[in-house]
């Protein structure tokens, strides 16, 4: 990965600079997976944590397939669709009131295999009358659902999303098909939610300050003879005028 795109930040506190990868836009990067994987655990981990539960729901981990098939795109848009079919449903209204999902794409012989996994908040799910309403939107009988604590199913979602696929050559594809869709999605109740935003400070190994500037804001708010910010030439005001 050595033509992997890098950005220096200079600390606003003392100057010291550090090199830092540019997030490539490849889902299934190593050089930019360690951050980003992160700061999904937490998020994923805070909706469970404070997902407000109804008087008999609990937690559950549901995994959704279609058929595998030789277009990916095709694919994948056959299961997100089918699972927007089902969240319409009045089978699924009356058992699930929310939850997130992610998507996971696996290939074998038979073609692209993308899976749904989701955390949902729900009463119990009658396993027969769940296969019966995701084969009539997805034409596909591939359903499981374990009951499991949050942080669980949170740490399971994480590890889907960042999985490197068996062939690393599939990556690519993979990450061109999910790279418009955002990595884990709320719907029903945990929309409203308000997730804080999680944000990974490291400080400065010379003064201990979080405070990094990119280089090209840097270039931008910082003069050529020195560094000297906007906010420097604001008039000072006093107590006693
Ligand atoms: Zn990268
Ligand atoms: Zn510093």
């Amino acid at each position: 990965m050595s033509d992997h795109p890098y950005t220096t930040l200079t600390c606003l506190a003392c100057g010291h600079q550090i090199t830092v990868p540019v997030y490539c836009k490849n889902r299934f990067c190593p050089v930019c997976a360690g951050p980003r994987h992160k700061r999904l655990r937490k998020k994923l981990q805070w909706y469970c944590s404070n997902a407000h539960l109804l008087p008999g729901q609990t937690l559950k981990h549901v995994v959704l397939t279609v058929k595998s098939g030789p277009d990916l795109e095709t694919t994948v848009n056959h299961l997100v669709r089918s699972f927007r079919k089902l969240r319409q449903r009045k089978w699924w209204k009356s058992h699930v009131s929310g939850g997130a999902y992610v998507i996971e794409i696996t290939r074998s012989d038979a073609g692209w295999h993308p899976h749904i996994h989701a955390v949902v908040q729900s009463w119990f799910m009658p396993y027969k009358t769940f296969k019966t309403a995701w084969d009539s939107v997805s034409g596909a009988w591939g359903v499981s659902v374990c009951e499991r604590p949050g942080y669980v199913i949170a740490n399971y979602l994480t590890d889907y999303i960042t999985k490197l696929p068996k062939d690393i050559t599939d990556s690519k594809a993979m990450s061109d098909i999910l790279g418009n869709r955002r990595l884990f999605s709320p719907f029903g109740c945990w929309h409203s939610l308000k997730c804080p935003s999680f944000k990974v400070t490291f400080p400065c190994p010379k003064c201990s300050q979080s405070l990094w500037i990119p280089e090209e804001i840097l270039d931008r708010q910082f003069s050529r003879d020195g560094p000297k910010m906007k906010f420097d030439h604001l008039p000072h005001t006093s107590a006693r005028t």
